[in-house]
């Protein structure tokens, strides 16, 4: 069986390194002569939206799926009337704009923070005088990573912040004083079996996750599970699904989900029975789902713009290095590792030394 992904960067190498031994192919559509997918799968060199290379994407390729969500809606069209293609596209059409996404949470009685549209300064204005300080703005598309989003603290901030938007579409919604920002990560099959990974606690700065850490037996997963079932199903969803959510005492609000694997399962590769990249293959292969028990006690750090000497990664004890063969550009994600051990102590130390070595190199 020949994989086929839309995109060549490191989820696309990541789903690859976990395809090899299921005897899977892959081939990747990629505008980047160096993508990080392209030493190990059959690489077309072009664009995204490429017809020729889309026709011959969909030609060799058994079943395709991609690693971002802002895939042209006319690209996902072309290549679901030509071959198989998981996830379906309407959750990517959900997922590109936020306004669809928060007004889909709110049709299946997922919490969200306050929010409303807003295409004009003055509807700015009057959304504020519901929602209150702080707010934050967000384009409607395009927006990842915390990008094309602006912090509101006083009226002052308006004006600036609707010019920061040059006009596109976007939304307001409330600052949520969040206790901790979670993640769970879910596979579906096309019969509907579902495979549910424990949560992930996720740490940002500057809108960018830093850390993620394997959850056990959080008092909040079952809570998560219901939300991300509801989507799931709606969505009538075949594939990895990740939901982020604010934690606030207890209750879980929905910021944004994302129809591909994600940053905040990377530590599934050892902390899990079955990684997020497996089951995502196995649940568009419609292959039976792994299991997603922990092993052991898991967390990944990200290292963006830049790596400490490889050698200092390697010498701690029970850290896993992955290199995305990515040349280092300011605020680009190069590289994460994974600390892996049931030794609490030696856990937290050693986690302790990759966030300090990751923020000595992070440039963002
Ligand atoms: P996003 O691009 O929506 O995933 O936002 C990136 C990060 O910005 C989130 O992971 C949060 O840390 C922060 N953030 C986004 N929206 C909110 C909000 N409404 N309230 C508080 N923090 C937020």
């Amino acid at each position: 069986m020949k994989v086929g992904i839309l995109g060549g960067g490191q989820l696309a190498r990541m789903l690859a390194l976990a395809g090899y031994p299921l005897g899977l192919k892959f081939v990747v559509l990629d505008p980047d002569p160096n993508a990080g997918a392209g030493p190990i799968s059959e690489h077309l060199l072009g664009a995204y939206d490429d017809p020729q290379l889309l026709a011959q994407l969909a030609e060799k390729a058994d079943v395709v799926t991609y690693e971002f969500e802002n895939v042209p809606a006319q690209v996902a069209q072309f290549l679901a009337s030509h071959t198989t293609v998981y996830p379906p596209a309407n959750a990517l059409a959900v997922a590109q704009d936020r306004l669809l996404e928060k007004n889909f949470f709110r049709e299946l009685g997922i919490g969200t923070a306050p929010f409303a549209p807003i295409a004009s300064l003055a509807d700015l204005q009057n959304a504020i005088a519901e929602i209150g300080y702080p707010a934050i703005l967000k384009s409607r598309r395009m927006g990842y990573d915390g990008k094309g989003q602006v912090v509101l603290k006083s009226a002052d901030d308006l004006a600036a912040a609707w010019r920061a938007m040059q006009d596109a579409p976007a939304i307001v919604e409330g600052f949520v004083d969040f206790n901790r920002e979670v993640s769970i990560i879910a596979a579906r099959r096309p019969s509907g079996d579902i495979a549910f990974y424990p949560l992930s606690e996720n740490r940002h700065r500057g809108g960018i996750l830093r850390v993620a850490s394997a959850c056990s037996a959080d008092p909040l997963q079952a809570q998560a599970e219901n939300q991300v079932r509801r989507l799931l199903e709606a969505l009538n969803y075949v594939g990895v699904i990740a939901l982020e959510l604010f934690d606030i005492d207890g209750e879980l609000l929905a910021n944004e989900f994302a129809p591909r694997v994600h940053n905040s399962g990377h530590w599934s590769i050892e902390g899990s029975e079955t990684s997020q990249f497996e089951n995502h293959l196995r649940a568009i292969l419609d292959e039976p789902l792994g299991s997603t028990r922990n092993r052991g006690q898991a967390a990944m750090v990200n290292f963006i713009g830049g790596l400490p000497e490889t050698s200092q990664l390697l010498n701690l004890p029970n850290v896993h290095l992955h290199l995305y063969d990515k040349a280092p550009r300011k605020g680009r994600k190069v590289a994460h590792a994974t600390v892996r051990c049931d030794q609490a102590e030696s856990f937290r130390d050693t986690l302790e030394t990759l966030e300090n070595l990751a923020k000595r190199t992070d440039d963002s």
